[in-house]
């Protein structure tokens, strides 16, 4: 079984809401093990080496980091391989 993209609307299998990216990304408990480690990774990719970056809940953040903020190119790349990793396991493709 595989699955693919966010343009359908269907319910995620968690039933707490439709399974589009920021249900994805954010709020589903499904994938909280993973999200955790996500969410860990960035603020240390984007340290200044004195205080932890604040992630944003937003998508445009974890899947274009570079139109988001003026982040370095090795930056934006780091970024989006953690998202990658976040991504891979669940089978969907954005
Ligand atoms: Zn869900």
């Amino acid at each position: 079984m595989h699955r693919s993209g966010f343009t359908d609307s269907r319910q995620s299998d968690c039933g707490l809401g439709v399974e589009d990216a920021f249900h994805f990304l954010f709020k589903c408990p499904a994938h909280f093990a993973n999200r955790s480690h996500l969410f860990s990774e960035i603020p240390e990719i984007l340290s200044d080496g004195v205080k932890p970056y604040a992630v944003p809940m937003s998508v445009m953040f974890v899947l274009s980091p570079g139109r988001y903020d003026n982040f370095m190119h090795e930056q934006c790349e780091a970024i989006f391989n953690a998202t990658f990793k976040y991504i891979q396991p669940s089978e969907r493709s954005l």
